[in-house]
């Protein structure tokens, strides 16, 4: 998860190792440029005027060959700069870096916009229709609808204050257990089974945020007004509307979503609270607090048993052993340092998946922390960066542009389907891991629908208060997890736990794209039970698919069930209860 939307998924290229092994390259040698700013305008305004001089179909397509190789070179050395900043935030090199590119971002957008503009205009869009697909111009349409000159100084405004959260979030210094710890190393002990130990840790959190609180609060708050004034500009009510331009909701609208959670509230929050009670009994507690809300078991969630190197040798083998194709993805990955997974004081919390194009080379960064959640950067970032690497012979870049909802299938379903391994990361401790692993994905749903709800209400009354919106989460709390008690601590009890949500200040919307996803992985555990090898042939042929055609058609052509259809969850909660709850 993390990363801006845009540079999170698997995005395959011509140039990738299937196609010619000659680009391939360790990451750290890998030469870095800033992008002249100058320079790229030049070349895409040259673009774009040939665009529309193109007198035939043939000529069209050439013009647009060089598109790629611009927008490759582009977007390689924007991804290099961002995976290094964030490898160290106090980098001051990177730092000047990343400010530029913010500064610059918008104005690159707008013209790349511009650019796909004469593409939809051309009167040869027929012939590109059938090469590249429809799916394309309707993301085409969709970013037409996102951005305009006339906002570029919102939209770099936007970027400087989510960096703010982030740099705030980033550097936050909790003294506990005699050592100074970030959010990320905090988790051990927000999770400890020694109850003590996570009440301390838990309070020691919450003091943290308390001193922060304030300053969050003004940063979403201006957030979400220029948020508000860039939607406005555009014409449009709120921004709600713009922000599912942005996600580029192609094939589905807010009707379909409110659907959706709609069946959640009915028919999943029920199911998820039998899981918590059931997960109640086992802890020994009269009541569930919310310092028990990410623990599993009396005596401790299962951690894996082995260092981090270990984790990686251990990934190595288990892909070795699920297919060929995995075996080949997670080699090359390993031959060329593609991962930077451990733990720093000084990297940039949370973990996503980019790619690189000129190298065919997905990137995988995370901050490993001793808990289970290493194994799931091995098994949910490893599933993006399989799909990308998967999909790199595809040569039609806009098959690359994957919305979200579906990205995530891809690593929520690796998620799952590498169960049959997890006794070689947890040992005897294996059982138990997957208990924890189902009933979280269950516990999810709720949360993240919750997270959804909470920002359409926010967008759609800009003019709340900090203290309003404090009200309205405690409120969807009370809805989506009626059994979560703060126990009166001073910052969650007031509605404040979104606040460490960083899609909710980075990526507005993109949470129910989680999931979405996660209901579909429930789809593939509950067929990979019935048979394994048909589930995986069928995540093999989703993940070739990539974006090549709209959502639900793709989910219909590999047997997936649509989650805006009605009763979707009957058949879902009725096999999972039979695991969960037998
Ligand atoms: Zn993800």
């Amino acid at each position: 998860e993390g990363g801006k939307p845009s540079a999170e998924a698997g995005a395959p290229s011509k140039d990738s190792v299937l196609a010619g092994k000659e680009n391939r390259m360790k990451f750290r040698d890998m030469p870095y440029e800033r992008v002249d700013y100058d320079r790229a305008k030049e070349e895409i305004l040259r673009l774009t005027q040939k665009v529309k001089d193109a007198e035939n179909p043939e000529e069209l397509w050439a013009v647009h060959q060089e598109y790629y190789r611009v927008y490759k070179g582009v977007a390689d050395a924007m991804t290099i700069a961002h995976i290094r900043h964030d490898a160290d935030v106090t980098d001051e090199f990177y730092n000047g870096e990343q400010d530029y590119y913010d500064e610059i971002g918008p104005k690159l957008s707008n013209l790349l916009t511009g650019y796909q503009r004469a593409i939809f205009e051309s009167p040869c869009r027929p012939f590109l229709e059938e090469k590249i697909g429809k799916v394309a111009f309707v993301s085409i349409e969709n970013a037409m609808k996102s951005v305009d000159e006339s906002i570029i100084g919102l939209m770099q405004a936007e970027n400087a204050l989510t960096t703010e959260y982030n740099k705030l979030i980033a550097s936050a210094q909790i003294p506990f257990d005699g050592q100074v710890l970030n959010l990320s190393l905090m988790r051990p002990y927000l999770t400890a089974s020694d109850r003590s130990v996570r009440r301390a840790a838990w309070k020691a959190y919450s003091d943290y945020f308390l001193t922060v609180a304030e300053k969050l609060d003004e940063i979403y708050d201006r957030l979400v007004k220029n948020r508000t004034a860039q939607a406005k500009a555009l014409g449009y009510e709120n921004y709600i509307q713009l922000g599912y331009y942005r996600m580029n909701r192609n094939s589905y609208g807010r009707k379909d979503v409110e659907n959706f959670r709609r069946q959640v509230k009915e028919v999943f929050v029920p199911f998820a609270e039998e899981v918590h009670e059931k997960r109640r009994k086992r802890l020994g507690l009269s009541k569930l607090s919310y310092i028990d809300n990410e623990v599993y078991f009396p005596d401790g969630n299962p951690a894996p048993v082995g260092t981090p190197e270990e984790i990686l040798k251990t990934g190595q083998h288990m892909y070795g052993e699920l297919s060929e194709e995995t075996k080949e993805f997670f080699d090359f990955m390993m031959e060329n340092e593609l991962f930077d997974v451990f733990g720093r004081k000084t990297k940039k919390q949370g973990g996503y998946m980019t790619y690189l194009y000129n190298y065919g080379s997905p990137f995988i960064f995370a901050n490993f922390n001793g808990t289970s959640g290493d194994v799931d950067v091995i098994t949910h970032e490893c599933g993006h960066a399989f799909q990308g690497y998967l999909s790199g012979k595809d040569p039609i870049l806009e098959h690359s542009d994957i919305t979200m909802e579906t990205a995530e299938i891809h690593s929520m379903s690796m998620e799952f389907f590498t169960d049959p391994w997890m006794k070689d990361f947890f040992g005897d401790r294996a059982q138990d891991f997957l208990t924890l692993q189902l009933e979280d994905a269950i516990k999810f749903v709720p949360y993240g629908t919750m997270v959804d709800e909470f920002q359409h209400i926010v967008y759609e009354n800009p003019e709340m208060t900090p203290e309003e919106r404090r009200q309205t989460w405690s409120r969807l709390e009370k809805e989506y997890m009626p059994h979560l008690d703060y126990e009166g601590d001073p910052f969650f009890s007031k509605g404040g736990f979104w606040q460490k949500q960083q899609h909710i200040y980075n990526t507005p919307f993109y949470y129910i794209d989680y999931v979405l996803a996660q209901t579909c992985a429930f789809q593939y555990k509950i067929r990979m039970d019935e048979d394994y090898r048909a589930a995986w042939d069928s995540y093999l042929k989703l993940c070739r698919l990539s974006a090549s055609d709209f959502y639900p058609v793709m989910l219909r052509e590999v047997g997936l069930k649509v989650p805006f259809e009605d009763g979707y969850f009957v058949e879902i909660v009725q096999k999972l209860r039979k695991k969960l709850l037998k």
